[in-house]
């Protein structure tokens, strides 16, 4: 049989129950923060991403999966969503009539790196960005939606770690201070040696352990940072505290994307092991002008939902809230009797289900065993001669004859009575 691609896997039931959990709870706590989706496409103009992310990152020049098309044009699947956004909003004019504009946007990621535990080459992202205002407040607003998003789904033991990457000037004096550091040093790898000159930035993120060591003494851009970045930062970091945030400041925290200014900011979590963090983001205010666009500043962050799901509580989310109803009919004429009421029954909004197999009663009590059914019922020659059918409550065992007419509402009865009793 044809095998799926390396590093890109197929989410299945009963986890995709825990999937639309985390992305039910982000949307409500978007709403709070007047966050609405946006939708885009998965594919763009390779030009796009090569302009914002920047030439010398990882990700444009190792990790796109850019193909031309049948017209020659180079296109690539997103392998990150704000230089999406930020071109949609431009496009259709979102950023019209001044003051912040917030959007969220969920879906899958591509980047051909090495699959490993946490890494994938198709994986999913949830993203919140905010445009349209520079000030501070809006940074630590973003952050806090974050956290909340994340505490809401009970994600335990979590870092926030926090540094400022200064504004464009800033950057300027920190890459020539670095860019001397750095060439004087030996051993870095061959791509911080090209990085060196074309952008010094870049290797302050390089994986290589070698490259890690030498950067140790290497200068920090706090010292760099003009008097207007240090006083945005330093008014973020007041902001979370007066809301109890616990933060690290990360003089040396940079991110994998060139178009960051200012604030940038890491959650990570424990027992993620290697890949430990599970969301990222930070403020892009000159990414618009980049592109081609207008003035547009903004900040973003995204969530990684494969590592998120790795960490949150299993037992909580696992649980499959829906009350489900299984028929077993047994026979021609009793199979034609259910084949009614599990319309019926679904018409009576209950999760109904049966296996039109024919098979045994053992056998189809097993499966509404194995499908999680909370309730079964069960028609036979018998329950046909009576005008009554069987309903068992599973976790008891529990049997009792019902006339068929007062099924639905006996079932919306014993459901009701469940999940009070469950207290779901
Ligand atoms: P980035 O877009 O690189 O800032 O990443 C944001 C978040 O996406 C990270 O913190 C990870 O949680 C997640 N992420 C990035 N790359 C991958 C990947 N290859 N596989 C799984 N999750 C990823």
């Amino acid at each position: 049989m044809i095998k799926a691609i390396r590093g890109m896997r197929d989410l299945l039931p009963p986890e995709t129950a825990r999937w639309q959990w985390v992305e039910q709870v982000a949307r409500e706590v978007f709403a709070l923060y007047g966050y609405r989706e946006i939708r885009l496409p998965l594919l763009e103009r390779t030009e796009l991403f090569a302009r914002s992310i920047g030439a010398d990152t990882d990700i444009v020049s190792k990790e796109m999966y850019s193909f031309p098309d049948r017209k020659g044009e180079s296109l690539t699947l997103r392998p990150e969503a704000t230089a999406s956004v930020l071109r949609a909003v431009v496009e259709n004019g979102l950023d019209k009539g001044g003051g912040v504009k917030k959007l969220y946007t969920l879906g899958p990621m591509f980047r051909y790196e090495r699959p490993q535990k946490g890494r994938y080459r198709q994986f999913y992202q949830i993203n919140g960005e905010a445009f349209g205002v520079d000030a501070p407040e809006l940074d630590a607003e973003v952050i806090l939606l974050l956290l909340d998003i994340l505490q809401r789904l009970q994600l335990g033991e979590m870092r926030l770690l926090i540094n400022s990457l200064g504004c464009p000037e800033c950057q300027v004096k920190f890459k020539a201070a670095l860019g001397l550091f750095l060439i004087s040093r030996e051993g870095l790898c061959e791509d911080c040696q090209r990085r060196r000159t074309t952008n010094a930035l870049r290797v302050l993120d390089c994986k290589s352990v070698h490259c890690k060591e030498i950067l140790k003494d290497a200068p920090v851009i706090r010292d760099y940072l003009c008097a207007d970045c240090a006083a945005h930062f330093a008014r973020v970091l007041e902001l979370l505290r007066r809301f109890g945030v616990a933060y690290e400041d990360q003089p040396r925290l940079v991110r994998g994307l060139d178009y960051y200014t200012r604030t940038a900011f890491e959650v990570v979590a424990p027992g993620l092991g290697a890949q430990d963090a599970v969301a990222g983001g930070g403020r892009y205010d000159g990414l618009s002008q980049q592109l081609g666009g207008p003035a547009l500043p903004g900040l973003g962050f995204a969530i990684g939902q494969d590592r998120l799901l790795e960490v949150l509580p299993r037992e909580l989310l696992g649980r499959d809230r829906e009350y489900k109803v299984f028929l077993v009919a047994l026979g021609e004429a009793a199979k034609e009797k259910c084949l009614n009421l599990l319309q019926k029954l679904r018409e009576n909004n209950l999760a109904t289900e049966m296996d039109f197999g024919n098979r045994s009663l053992k056998a189809q009590i097993s499966q509404a065993d194995r499908l999680g059914a909370a309730c079964v019922i069960i028609i036979g020659e018998m329950e046909l001669k009576d005008g009554k059918a069987q309903i068992r409550e599973m976790a008891t065992a529990y049997q009792q004859p019902v006339p068929f007419n007062e099924v639905p509402d006996h079932v919306k009865w014993l459901k009701d009575k469940t999940l009070a009793e469950t207290n779901v």
